[in-house]
Order: C-alpha cells, then sequence, then structure tokens
C-alpha cells in the first residue's frame, strides 16, 4: 500500500483541516448527499495537478476555496496534502519499479508528500516534502508511477459512462492514458513542439541567410574592388620608386653634367671677352699709327730737297773745280783771269743768307721762291765777274778755292743730313711696315676670338637652356613627390636615387604608365577600403555563423525526427501490447459480470475532419469536401451479450451500459495498476446481483491497487476495511469521522 493520508485544509466544503488515513486495501466514504464525499475525490485530483477546472466542478480558483458560511469566514486558502510511502520494496521483476530500485516514486525519500497550495489570488504553489517545486516536476514524478494528472485512476460520478461514449479517437486517448504512456506523448508533444520551432528556427537563418546573400555578393564585390585597388597602389609604389629613383639621380647628374661643362665655358667665354678687347684695342691703337706715314712723307720730301740741294751742290763743286782747273791753266799761262776773292766771298755769304732762309720749312712754295732768288743772284754774279775781268785778276783762284772750300763744306753738311734724314725714314718705315703686320695680326684675332665667343655663347646658352629644362623637371618631380605622398603614400618616397642604365625614352614610358594607373586607381574611387573589408569580414562571418547554426539545427531536427519516429514506434507497440492485454481482462470481466458474451476493443481507422480544417471553413464560409477528411486512429468497442442477438453499446440497458464500462474501466487500470484507484458512486446504477459482482471485481483490483470507495451502496460498503463518515454540519463545513459499518449505512442515508 502506497497511500498513506490524505489532508484538506480550505478546500471546498472542508473548512477545516481533515485528515483521511489509509491503512487498508479499499477504504469507503460515505455520507448523506451534499455532505463533500465527491469535493475529496476532487481533492486528490486537484492535488495531483489537474488544470482543468471542470474536473474539479469549478469555473475559477476561488470556487475550490472554502468559501465561508454564516459561522466559519472564508478562507485565504485551500490546501491539499496527499502522503505516499515511499519505502524501497521487492520489486515486481519486469516492472518499472525495478529500475527504481523498488521505490514507488523516483526520489531518494522514504515518505513523499506531495502538496498543492492556491490563494485567492490565484497563485498557486506545489511542494515536494515541502519544498516548492514546479508543476511540471511533480507531473513527472508521478506519471513515473502511474499516476496522472489526467486522473483516469480517479472515475468521478458519473463518468463511468464516459469510456462508453466518448468517440473513439478520445477513447484511444484514455486508453493510453491508463497504459501510462502519456509519459511518451507528453515527450513526443514536447519534440514536436521543440521540432516546429526547430524548423521555425530554420525558416528564420535561412530567410536570414538569403537576406544577407546579396547584401555579401554585393560586399564580396566591392572587396574584390578593394584588392585590385590595393594591388594597383602596390604597382603604383612600386613605379613610383623606380620613377623618382630615375628622376631624381637623373636631375642630379644632369646638373652636375651641366654645371661642369658650363663653368670652364663661362670662364673662357670672359677670357675670350677680354681677349677681344684687347684685340680691338690693339687695332684701334695701330689705326692710330696712321701719322706715322705722314712723318715718312715728310721726311721723304726733306730727303729729296736735301738730295736736290746736295746735287745742285755738286754740280757747283763741278763746275768750280772746272774753274779752278781752268784757272790753273790760266795761271800756268800766267795771264790767268783772276776773280775777287772778297767778291766771291760776298756773292756766297749772300746765298748762304738766302738759303738760310729755306731751312727749316715745309712750304714748297718758299722753297721755289728761294730757288728761284738763289738762280738771280747766280745769273747777275755771272754778269758782274764777266764785266769785271780785271777784278778777278789776282784774286779770282783763290775764291774759287775758298768757294769751292765752302761749297765742300755744305756739301759733307748736306751729306750727313741726307744720312740721318735717310736713316731716320728706314727707321719710320720698318717701323709702320711693323704696324701694318700687327694689324693684320690683330685683325685676325678679333676674327677668330671673336668667332670663338660666338661658339662659346652658343654651347653656354645650349647648356643654360639644358639648365632651364632641367629646372622644369625639378618643379615636376617635387610636384609628382607630393602627388605620389598623397596617392600613394610615404612608402612611394623610400625610394634612393639610382640609375637603371635605362634610357631617357624608358623614363617617359614610366611616367606614362604611371599616369595610367593613376587614372585606373580614380576611376576606382578613393578609400583604403578598411570599411568595406571590416564590413565584409563581419557579414561574411554572420553567413558562416548562420551556416553553422543551420547546420546544427538540421541537425537538431534529424534526432529529433528520430526520437519523435522512434517515441511513436514506442507508443504504437506500448499500445498494441497494452490494448491485447486490456482486451483479455475486459473479456474476462465482461464474462464474470454477464455470465458470458463478448467484449472486445479494436483500432479503427476513422475517417474524420479536422475541428481546426472545421472552424477555419466556418470561418471562410466555405464547405469542406471529402478530401478534407483525415484519417485517425480510433478505438471501438465490440459487446455481444449472451443468450441475446443485438450486438454494440447502443442495445445494452442502463445498468448493463454500467456494467460493460466498469468491466472496462477495471481491465485498463489491471494493465499497468496504479497505486491507487477511486470510485465515486461508480455502483449507482447497479441491482443486488450486479452490487456483488461489482464488489468482487473491487475486490480483486484491490490486489493491485489501494481503492477509495465513494458509496451508497450497502453491498460495496461491506468490502472496505476503513469507513469514513462525512456529514455536513450546521456551519455549513463537511465534518469527517471514522464509522464502523452499521454507522456506515445509517450515515449513508
Ligand atoms: P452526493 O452524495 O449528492 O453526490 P456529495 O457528498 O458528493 O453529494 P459534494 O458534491 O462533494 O457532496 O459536496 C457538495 C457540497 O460542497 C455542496 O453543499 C457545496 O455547497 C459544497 N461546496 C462546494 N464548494 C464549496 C466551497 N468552495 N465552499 C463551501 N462549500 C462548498
Amino acid at each position: 500500500m502506497y497511500l498513506k493520508s490524505l489532508e484538506l485544509s480550505g478546500f471546498k466544503s472542508f473548512a477545516k483541516k481533515a485528515r483521511l488515513e489509509f491503512k487498508t486495501p479499499i477504504t469507503a466514504i460515505v455520507g448523506p448527499n451534499g455532505s463533500g464525499k465527491s469535493n475529496i475525490a476532487e481533492a486528490f485530483r486537484f492535488v495531483l495537478g489537474e488544470q482543468r477546472m471542470t474536473q474539479m466542478r469549478g469555473k475559477r480558483t476561488e470556487d475550490l476555496i472554502w468559501n465561508g458560511s454564516q459561522k466559519v469566514p472564508k478562507s485565504g486558502r485551500a490546501d491539499v496534502k496527499l502522503t505516499f510511502d515511499n519505502l524501497p520494496r521487492p520489486p515486481t521483476p519486469g516492472s518499472e519499479q525495478a529500475e527504481r530500485r523498488g521505490r514507488l516514486l523516483d526520489v531518494d525519500f522514504d515518505e513523499v508528500v506531495v502538496e498543492r497550495v492556491i490563494h485567492r489570488d490565484s497563485s498557486t504553489d506545489y511542494l515536494l516534502n515541502g519544498s516548492t517545486v514546479r508543476l511540471r516536476d511533480i507531473v513527472e514524478l508521478l506519471a513515473g508511477a502511474h499516476i496522472g494528472a489526467s486522473g483516469h485512476h480517479i472515475i468521478s460520478q458519473g463518468e463511468t459512462d464516459r469510456i462508453l461514449s466518448v468517440n473513439m479517437r478520445e477513447r484511444k486517448e484514455m486508453i493510453e492514458d491508463a497504459l501510462g504512456l502519456k509519459i511518451y506523448q507528453y515527450k513526443k508533444e514536447e519534440s514536436l513542439h521543440k521540432l516546429e520551432q526547430t524548423e521555425q528556427n530554420i525558416k528564420e537563418v535561412e530567410s536570414l541567410r538569403r537576406e544577407i546573400k546579396p547584401h555579401l555578393a554585393f560586399l564580396k564585390r566591392q572587396v574584390e574592388k578593394v584588392e585590385k585597388t590595393r594591388e594597383m597602389r602596390t604597382e603604383l609604389v612600386r613605379l613610383y620608386r623606380l620613377y623618382l629613383a630615375e628622376e631624381e639621380w637623373y636631375i642630379t647628374n644632369e646638373r652636375k653634367r651641366l654645371t661642369n661643362d658650363r663653368s670652364p665655358r663661362a670662364g673662357e667665354l670672359e677670357r675670350l671677352s677680354r681677349e677681344l678687347a684687347e684685340a680691338k684695342e690693339t687695332l684701334a691703337e695701330l689705326e692710330r699709327a696712321g701719322e706715322k706715314k705722314s712723318d715718312i712723307l715728310a721726311l721723304e720730301a726733306e730727303l729729296s730737297r736735301v738730295r736736290d740741294e746736295k746735287d745742285t751742290h755738286m754740280r757747283e763743286v763741278g763746275r768750280l773745280e772746272g774753274e779752278i782747273a781752268a784757272h790753273e791753266r790760266v795761271r800756268e799761262r800766267e795771264d790767268e783771269e783772276r776773280v775777287r776773292i772778297a767778291e766771291v766771298k760776298a756773292f756766297a755769304k749772300d746765298v748762304s743768307a738766302e738759303l738760310q732762309k729755306g731751312s727749316g720749312t715745309d712750304d714748297s712754295g718758299a722753297l721755289q721762291a728761294i730757288i728761284k732768288t738763289v738762280q738771280e743772284m747766280f745769273g747777275s754774279f755771272l754778269s758782274r765777274i764777266t764785266e769785271g775781268q780785271t777784278v778777278k785778276e789776282d784774286t779770282t783762284l783763290d775764291t774759287l778755292r775758298d768757294d769751292k772750300q765752302k761749297l765742300d763744306d755744305t756739301l759733307h753738311s748736306l751729306e750727313k743730313r741726307e744720312k740721318e734724314l735717310s736713316e731716320k725714314y728706314n727707321m719710320l718705315k720698318r717701323a709702320v711696315e711693323a704696324d701694318m703686320d700687327s694689324g693684320r695680326d690683330a685683325e685676325r684675332r678679333v676674327f677668330a676670338v671673336s668667332t670663338r665667343e660666338q661658339e662659346v655663347r652658343t654651347e653656354l646658352q645650349k647648356i643654360d637652356a639644358e639648365l632651364r629644362t632641367l629646372e622644369r623637371f625639378e618643379k615636376e618631380l617635387a610636384e609628382e613627390k607630393r602627388e605620389a605622398d598623397v596617392l600613394a603614400g610615404k612608402e612611394a618616397l623610400a625610394y634612393k636615387p639610382v640609375h637603371a642604365v635605362a634610357p631617357r625614352t624608358e623614363q617617359e614610358k614610366r611616367r606614362k604608365e604611371l599616369e595610367k594607373l593613376k587614372i585606373r586607381l580614380e576611376d576606382a574611387g578613393g578609400g583604403s577600403g578598411e570599411e568595406i573589408m571590416k564590413e565584409y569580414e563581419e557579414v561574411a562571418d554572420r553567413d558562416v555563423f548562420l551556416e553553422r547554426e543551420l547546420a546544427d539545427l538540421v541537425k537538431s531536427a534529424e534526432s529529433l525526427k528520430q526520437l519523435i519516429a522512434g517515441l511513436e514506434e514506442t507508443l504504437r507497440t506500448e499500445f498494441e501490447n497494452g490494448l491485447s492485454k486490456i482486451n483479455e481482462g475486459f473479456q474476462e470481466l465482461f464474462a464474470i459480470m454477464f455470465g458470458g458474451g463478448i467484449a472486445s476493443l479494436k483500432v479503427v481507422q476513422e475517417r474524420t475532419r479536422r475541428r481546426s480544417d472545421i472552424e477555419a471553413a466556418l470561418m471562410l464560409d466555405e464547405e469542406l469536401s471529402d478530401e478534407d477528411e483525415v484519417l485517425e486512429d480510433g478505438v471501438e468497442v465490440v459487446v455481444s451479450l449472451p443468450r441475446k442477438r443485438v450486438k454494440g453499446l447502443q442495445m445494452l440497458s442502463g445498468g448493463e451500459r454500467a456494467l460493460t464500462s466498469i468491466a472496462l474501466l477495471f481491465a485498463m487500470s489491471q494493465v499497468n495498476p496504479p497505486p491507487f484507484l477511486i470510485l465515486d458512486e461508480t455502483d449507482a446504477a447497479l441491482d443486488e446481483a450486479n452490487s456483488r459482482r461489482y464488489g468482487d471485481m473491487v475486490e480483486r483490483l484491490a490486489k493491485e491497487s489501494q481503492i477509495i470507495l465513494i458509496t451508497h451502496n450497502r453491498e460495496t460498503m461491506s468490502r472496505a476495511g476503513v469507513l469514513y463518515g462525512v456529514t455536513m454540519g450546521a456551519d455549513g463545513a463537511s465534518q469527517l469521522l471514522s464509522v464502523d459499518f452499521e454507522e456506515a449505512v445509517r450515515v449513508a442515508k
């Protein structure tokens, strides 16, 4: 016996605390109508976790709490405690108990108190040995001992017939419940629910992935672009380095070269300018030396005059010498004509004086005049000496000799002068010739120097033009470097000027390549793409995460399906096994009750319309067609009374129907006997003979389960070991008392 006691307090009509102890296999509760007996059966349902108010004849939670009377105030709470003996016992081999080491309930307590308390504010507490637990904990614990919240082991008043009156599908459920398959049903439903949720999650994840997909694809394309841009930028850096290195090297070297070329030329130009100036100066100087020529002319004139004079003198000397010779010859002849010396001397003196006038002048006119005068003087002198021959007689030779002497002297001085002049002239002439040579030299030099100067100037101009180009290059390089910094970053400037031996055209190619790359980069759009990369990674990560989640979900859906299939298989086999056992009992008990006949349960498939489909059709104002019908398993009751031709439940009398249902209910409870069975006036419709058969069956059942009977039936009461009487006191509250059989019979009336 597992059931120890039931304690009610504030539950329905039990205002005060009432306690029932179940010490015998059969306990009967008796009492007049309306005393509160059924409330006790409902207290069982309540404490076992029943959620359906109708099963406890109430509408609201409050209906279950003592509502007060004139004498006893209403209660704030209803409290029901059910105590189980949970001592380990030798388990029935093969039973579920065996697995729980002989304990009825799967907890390590020798005594288990299940308690449910409700308050007026509808709050509910479940307690297990005084500790708050969840309803679910209670339900699971009890289900393991075939005590269900559904209460198939509590047969309420008037409910006996239910097993026969319900439809086939509901009957199947009741049987499943009785067979303890509810736990599998729960698990199946739970798994189905989980599966539904999992499938919902799968759909959501799939939809999320679908949503992400285009964005991910877009981002991927962006990332590819970014990568391409990065590649281009790397290439740009490489090209920049090559280009800038070469360019800087080129400019530096070119400048060096041009500077080297320039400075000697500049020096040379300076020197040439100086030289040219000098040469020109020389030339100018020589031009100024033209004066020397006029000096020469003057010298030439002087010289020819001196020479003329010398010739005149020489002729005079010759004449005098002739005269002297003639005189000498005369003298020899003794009769020689003589010219007075004094006269000749005077004449000579006059001529000399005249000539004196001519010396020192260039004027040819004056000279001419002098010459004429001298000639006249000679004429008159000669005529005089011819007329005065007598004078000459004594002095002529001497005078002639004197004159000759004087002429010789003059001649001598003239010769001297001539020599002097000639020397001077020659000197001057040589000087002029020398000057003319130097002039030609100077001219040649001016020409050569200015030609060279022009050359050098041209070269310098070329160099300067090149330098200006270089300057432009330099500016361009600076600009290029600035741009490189902006477009390709500092990296692009990390180069050393080197010469790659490429011809200048190669560098130009590079520059064009650079330009092209810059344009392509510009077209590709700026930005480092960090954000795109980050976003892509995030979205891709998310997609991978979702993919994994999806795989997990699919896996768990798969295992749930397997679990459900397993549960369904268990349910099916357990149900089949259970059903055949029930059928055995049903047939046996039915035969006992009716002294023969046939009774069995049959699994049938029923074409039916789903309630949900019907509701939907009503909402939409549509007719359901045959195709909307589904096949559902159900259980049919097949009975055939002995000695009666009629078959089927409809043909049974009220009593026959009651007996059939009792037989079936008992058969059901025998398969997996519950620890206790409550029968609330199940025997109400039976006559005396059938009451006896009923009593026999109860005693049979009591071997497996503790029985609690609520009855007015004397026969049934007689089978109970302990009897409780319930009465309704003057205060309107139910009262409980232990009674003996006779008292019970009395109390029951
Ligand atoms: P019968 O033999 O006719 O089946 P019974 O002994 O089974 O009667 P119950 O149906 O258990 O009697 O009890 C019904 C009584 O309980 C009624 O008198 C009803 O007023 C009382 N009752 C039910 N709920 C409450 C409540 N919340 N507070 C007070 N009394 C209540």
